[in-house]
């Protein structure tokens, strides 16, 4: 009988990459952030265990597998307590964007480097003005010659700084005041007329984030990927992989939450028994574990639907799943620093730090609300209030 959930080969997966992260773990994540480094050792380790391109495709250097692999190296790095949070980006969003719909010369030049972590690709298509209202998108590109003048901003763009370029979104002169025609471009990193402010977060983790001016940014004209007509189908061959990816992140993150507090359950006794014994400690780490599971069953559909070639499907999937893995992942953070009492808030136990970091999965990329609205409009057939 085929396996229901998953594969021996996606649990010798989970094995490998847990080993790993276990073997760099939380204090080598937590070292890096305080030296206002990178988890460059991570990753390069990581790629070389060809984890990072897993989802890539095989002639251009990756593994041949989908998007469901690479969200199981995620989600294993983040139960170890050292997330790479540019798995959502570079390979997930842009690395499937190029392999769908780049030219042959696009694919030659950036799967290779993207599949074995020696470059990386941000991702940009939030805007000040526009937020969770992408159809008010404003970068706009237009056509000088055979090349294209690219003029707009984008804000909270995640590792702009060690990006080799950004992927940028934006529309053509024409569409402006029409529906969302998407273009995509990439922006070299030291492209002129392109500059980076980096934005103070209250977030401890390695990947900062980056307000981004492009004025008048001249790239040439392979630097659109895809067609220029081709709109939003492009744009969600990106967004439901960060979608689905996003989950495996926040999955990963309360794995890592609920470890730590119910190994401190089991020991911890200030009566006769271990705190873990009465049961208003045990039930929420209980709930929190069945939720993380529930939202995990979600993610594999998306992941399945993605990786099927059901684009619609993974759609409606990737949100929910989103979803119920930001939720769960909140709740799961919060009952874990609950859990170790005053320690919860130590440094020593660096648990405090996630409270904030797990917020980020119900706001980014699609906020929590927006999802509602897409369930309530496109699942249930509710009307639109907005
Ligand atoms: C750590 C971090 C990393 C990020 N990385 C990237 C990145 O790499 N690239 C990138 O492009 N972006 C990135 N983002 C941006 C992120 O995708 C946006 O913050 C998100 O899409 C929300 O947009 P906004 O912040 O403008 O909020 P807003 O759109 O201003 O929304 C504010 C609040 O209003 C609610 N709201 C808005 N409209 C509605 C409505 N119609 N109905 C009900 N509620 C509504 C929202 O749910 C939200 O709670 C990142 C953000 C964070 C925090």
């Amino acid at each position: 009988m085929p396996p229901v959930i998953e594969t021996d080969d996606h649990k010798a997966l989970r094995a490998a990459v847990g080993a790993l992260g276990r073997r760099y773990g939380r204090e080598y994540f937590t070292r890096t952030v305080a030296e206002g480094a990178h988890p460059t050792a991570l990753w390069k380790e990581a790629a070389g265990l060809g984890y990072l391109g897993v989802n890539l495709p095989e002639a251009y250097g990756g593994g041949g597998a989908g998007i469901t692999e690479l969200s199981l190296v995620l989600e294993e790095l983040g139960t170890a307590g050292c997330p790479l949070l540019m798995l959502i980006v570079s390979p997930a969003i842009c690395g499937t964007v190029i392999a769908r719909f780049g030219t042959e010369e696009q694919k030659r030049d950036w799967l290779p480097g993207l599949a074995d972590g020696s470059r990386v690709m941000a991702f940009g298509i939030t805007e000040p003005d526009a937020g969770s209202n992408s159809h008010r998108l404003t970068t706009t590109a237009r056509r000088e010659g055979t090349d294209w003048i690219l003029t707009g901003r984008k804000v909270f763009v995640s590792g702009v700084d060690l990006a080799d370029a950004t992927l940028i979104v934006g529309r053509t002169a024409d569409a402006r005041t029409g529906r969302l025609k998407p273009c995509l471009f990439l922006v070299p990193r030291e492209a002129e007329g392109f500059t980076r402010r980096r934005i103070d977060m209250e977030l401890s983790a390695p990947e900062k984030q980056f307000e981004l001016t492009l004025d008048e940014v001249r790239l040439p004209a392979d630097a659109l990927v895809g067609d220029e007509d081709a709109g939003l189908l492009q744009l969600f061959a990106g967004l439901n992989p960060e979608r689905i990816m996003t989950a495996a992140f926040a999955i990963g993150m309360g794995r890592y939450a609920l470890d730590r507090a119910v190994a401190y359950a089991r020991e911890r006794s200030v009566w006769q028994q271990p705190i873990g014994a009465h049961q208003a400690i045990a039930h929420p780490l209980a709930v929190a574990h069945i939720e993380l599971e529930l939202a995990g069953l979600m993610t594999r559909k998306a992941a399945h639907l993605y990786d099927a070639g059901d684009d619609a499907g993974a759609g409606e999937a990737a949100n929910m799943a989103k979803y119920a893995a930001a939720e769960a992942c909140v709740k799961a953070v919060d009952q874990a620093v609950h859990t170790l009492g005053g320690n919860g808030l130590t440094s020593e136990f660096g648990l405090a730090s996630l409270v904030n970091a797990a917020r980020v999965a119900r706001i980014a990329p699609v906020s929590r609300e927006m999802i509602l609205n897409y369930v309530s409009h496109r699942t249930l057939g509710l009307p639109k209030s907005y």
